[in-house]
């Protein structure tokens, strides 16, 4: 089989609750590449990366689209079933840009479950779940509106949450106090502080509300507090509440010293930052190996990078996988049909051969950039 034409689209992925705010970051849409592969043989394979804005991780929408069509002339005649070989083949035209690399990479995977007959999951390793523990944002905003949220969040079946802090410090805390006002036994709080926290200030936060937690007897996990490893190895280092590594853990060296040096609990495994499902299988064997819990997700997306995630969960043992993000749900818009379906805070992934979805080519519209 030989990959006979490489599509490009973009598509921008509204947001359902108007924005959606992080750290210092705020955006009320993103832009997503949507990648179609044809092959002689009749197959097309459909995969999406869409990077979190351009200042969140060192990937860009247009960055995507550019990469796409460097590698795309050179990827013209090989097999995309044989996904090592097209990998390093990726790595011989382009050094690096793993978020470039995914959308094929994904493409690429589903073509080979159709071509076998069988939905990603089971070529990733077997249906080890039979559904997956979703968990739901909770955008940073006024602390008091976080806190009404969160309960609409668990009204509508949610019992893991993640809220956006890594702001100012005092606000922070006060995010924390208002939201544990409102747990209820049972409750997984992750607070993810992307980066936003400086060393001293995530000391403070974590010192402050430690013991708020421990009091209550709930479930709180602080997820990457400052930029770099050595600064959240510190903060893992001067708290007991369990840490989760995300924006650090960009490969395996990282996920080696984190490992050796005790630095966390747990990883946030984002698809597009490992380049793909490949990249990030090798990941996740290695984790269940070394006895580390991951969040499985991706950077963002719609349906089809969704799908992906699910097909790696559901492909994951339940013992070893945290928790995942349905992106899809939080968009005003659909990019494909058939995607996971999402009911009481879980997923499923789809059951047909590859990912499962169909792009909507209404919505989608013409390619940016077409190669033969
Ligand atoms: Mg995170």
């Amino acid at each position: 089989m030989k990959i006979s034409r490489i599509r490009i689209f973009q598509v921008d992925l509204p947001m359902k609750e108007g924005a959606y705010s992080w750290s210092t970051q705020s955006f009320s849409a993103f832009d997503s590449t949507v990648v179609l592969i044809d092959t002689d043989e009749g197959l097309t394979g459909v995969g999406e990366s869409c990077p979190l804005g351009p200042s969140y991780l060192a990937a860009y929408a247009e960055g995507v689209r550019t990469g796409v069509s460097v590698l795309a002339p050179g990827l013209m005649g090989e097999d995309p079933t044989q996904l090592d070989k097209v990998n390093l083949r990726m790595d011989e035209l382009l050094k690096g840009h793993p978020y470039v690399k995914s959308a094929i990479d994904m493409a690429c995977w589903d073509i080979l479950g159709k071509a076998t007959g069988m939905p990603v999951y089971q070529l990733l390793g077997g249906r080890l779940q039979e559904r997956v523990q979703l968990f739901k944002v909770v955008a940073r905003a006024d602390p008091g509106l976080m806190a009404e949220r969160f309960v609409e969040y668990r009204q509508s079946g949610f019992d893991h949450f993640q809220i956006k802090v890594g702001e100012h410090p005092e606000t922070d805390i006060e995010r924390f106090r208002r939201v544990l006002a409102e747990m209820q036994p049972g409750d997984v709080v992750d607070a993810d502080a992307n980066t936003g926290w400086k060393q001293h200030d995530a000391l403070r936060v974590v010192g402050a509300v430690e013991q708020m937690f421990q009091e209550r007897q709930l479930s709180c996990f602080i997820e990457q507090p400052c930029l770099s490893y050595e600064e959240c190895l510190a903060v893992r280092q001067h708290t007991n509440l369990p840490v989760i590594l995300d924006e650090c853990m960009d490969g395996l060296p990282i996920l080696l010293r984190g490992h050796r040096d005790n630095a966390m609990d747990l990883i946030n495994l984002k698809i597009n930052r490992m380049g793909g499902l490949t990249r990030a299988r090798q990941v996740r064997d290695l984790c269940v190996q070394l006895g580390i819990v991951m969040t499985i997700e991706d950077s963002w997306g719609g349906e089809i990078a969704t799908s992906a995630i699910a097909h790696l969960a559901q492909s994951t043992p339940r013992a070893f996988h945290f928790q995942s993000s349905a992106f899809h749900d939080y968009a005003s818009i659909a990019i494909a049909s058939g995607g996971p379906q999402v009911a009481d805070g879980y997923m499923t992934a789809p059951s047909e051969p590859g990912l499962g979805v169909d792009p909507l080519m209404d919505v989608l519209r013409k390619p940016v950039c077409e190669f033969h």
